[in-house]
């Protein structure tokens, strides 16, 4: 096992490695940029470095300094989280190159996985099903792409091979409308992607957001450990997620589960990975590969009572799972709500000055954060700021232990979306389960009127 840890990232997710560290023996060493000085994190690890001013581009992006604080602090392996450079295949050749080990999968996997085209083909291959569309990027010809939107049948959607984040997109209701989408998203890829490629699939309209989570070595074992549903979004950004999918027959689950796991197999899979699918009428259709650790790993953590983080670390220093997959017990049920400096409403970033954080507690909850009262959220990154997650014996249990922990919960001196989460807790849909993931967009908007 390693003896030493570098943390290349920030926020709840540096804490959450670091606190996985920590049980297991291994000295973390944590970079930070000069607006992350202060946290509390940073100085409770073994070892800090700074990495540079407060723009991600010049700290937690900049590989040259992550790696000399690497080589200067010892550390055998680099850990990288989540966002940043976690799905970034030259990131991961570099830091092997350089004699430590990425606490991640391989590079080719992360690139093949990260381009949405080679992903998907690599899906089709492995027997994973995938959304309707063109067999790989459009063409140039405009013909061909008219003939390709016919065969697929409309309403497309247009998205970029290197897209991201939820942007990339374009959706296509009428063939007078295509060849602009399509020269647009390609013009709009280029630019912020790098790569002007663009495929087109189905566009399905009432989808949920459903994704497995995986864990595979070195070894050639590969285990699933239940779904996710992730479908409460805000464009396209998840905000509630949670375990298991209400209303799903099992056998379906079980039957993605079981391709994804064989998937990770037949591609050389190591480490924790998450195969996203959207579902409609009873379909699995996969559209991405995340090929890191997710926000939204607790949920899971919290029904399966695996270690999500501390068996990335497991693989990555050439363990074998220490389970099978007869082996892995679900039980009850849990819910994460993401907690983000903004205002609830109107959705503004509120960075500032935590005058007062009280966090919630009790039976079957965890608070992912990295806050504290008197702590300054910086305003140069996401305005995620941490998580409640609960877990109850059911689904009922959950929903009234995250009621409980929501109205508990105080955050003063910056804006925050509690409000919105304590209004979707008591929603009559949201309690039935299974809404879609243009649900919360509608619910909002009818809100304002
Ligand atoms: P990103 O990498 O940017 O997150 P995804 O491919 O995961 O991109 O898609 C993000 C979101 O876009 C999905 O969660 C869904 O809301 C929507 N979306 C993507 N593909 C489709 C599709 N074929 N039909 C309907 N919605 C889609």
């Amino acid at each position: 096992m390693f003896k030493k840890i570098l943390i290349a990232n920030r926020g709840e997710i540096a804490l959450r490695i670091q606190r996985a560290c920590r049980e297991m023996g291994i000295q973390s060493v944590v970079v930070y940029s000069e607006a992350d000085r202060d946290a509390k994190y940073v100085r409770l690890a073994d070892e800090a470095v700074c990495i540079g001013p407060a723009p991600s581009a010049q700290s937690y992006l900049h590989m040259p300094a992550i790696i000399s604080a690497a080589e200067v602090t010892d550390a055998e392996a680099i850990h990288p989280g989540y966002g940043f450079l976690s799905e970034n295949a030259d990131f991961a050749e570099r830091v092997e190159s350089s004699g430590f080990t990425f606490i991640g999968p391989t590079p080719e996997s992360i690139r093949t996985m990260g381009d949405k085209v080679s992903a998907k083909q690599a899906m089709i291959k492995s027997g994973v099903p995938c959304v309707p569309g063109s067999e790989g990027a459009l063409p140039e010809d405009p013909k061909e792409i008219i003939r390709t939107a016919r065969a697929v049948g409309y309403p497309v959607i247009i998205k970029a091979a290197g897209g991201g984040g939820g942007r990339g997109m374009r959706v296509v209701h009428t063939e007078a409308a295509l060849i602009h989408a399509v020269q647009t998203t390609r013009a709009e890829a280029g630019a912020a992607f790098g790569n002007p490629a663009v495929y087109m699939e189905k566009f399905l309209e009432h989808p949920r957001h459903i994704e497995i989570q995986v864990l595979a070595d070195q070894h050639k074992n590969a285990v699933w450990l239940g779904e996710r549903d992730c479908s409460m979004q805000r464009r396209h950004q998840k905000i509630i997620e949670e375990a298991p999918a209400p209303g799903i027959p099992r056998r379906l689950i079980e039957k993605v589960g079981e391709r994804c796991a064989a998937a990770c197999k037949k591609i050389g899979y190591r480490g924790a990975g998450t195969f996203e699918f959207l579902f409609e009428n009873g379909e699995f259709y996969f559209i991405e590969m995340n090929t890191r650790v997710q926000v939204e790993h607790p949920v899971t953590e919290m029904t399966s009572g695996i270690d999500i983080v501390q068996m990335q670390i497991r693989v990555a220093a050439g363990e074998k799972l220490p389970f099978t997959q007869r082996q892995i017990e679900l039980r009850g049920h849990a819910i994460e709500v993401r907690l983000n400096a903004e205002d609830p409403v109107k959705f503004i970033p509120s960075p500032g000055r935590i005058t007062t954080w009280h966090a919630p507690g009790g039976p079957g909850v965890r608070v992912d954060s990295h806050i504290y009262t008197n702590y300054f959220v910086p305003p140069n990154y996401d305005s995620m700021i941490g998580k409640i997650i609960v877990h109850g014996d059911t689904r009922e249990q959950a929903l009234a232990r995250m009621r409980t922990a929501l109205s508990e919960t105080v955050i003063e001196g910056i804006n925050t979306n509690i409000p919105l989460h304590r209004e979707l807790m008591v929603d009559a849909k949201f309690i039935e389960g299974g809404t879609d993931i243009h649900y919360l967009e509608h619910w909002m908007a009818a809100r304002k009127r």
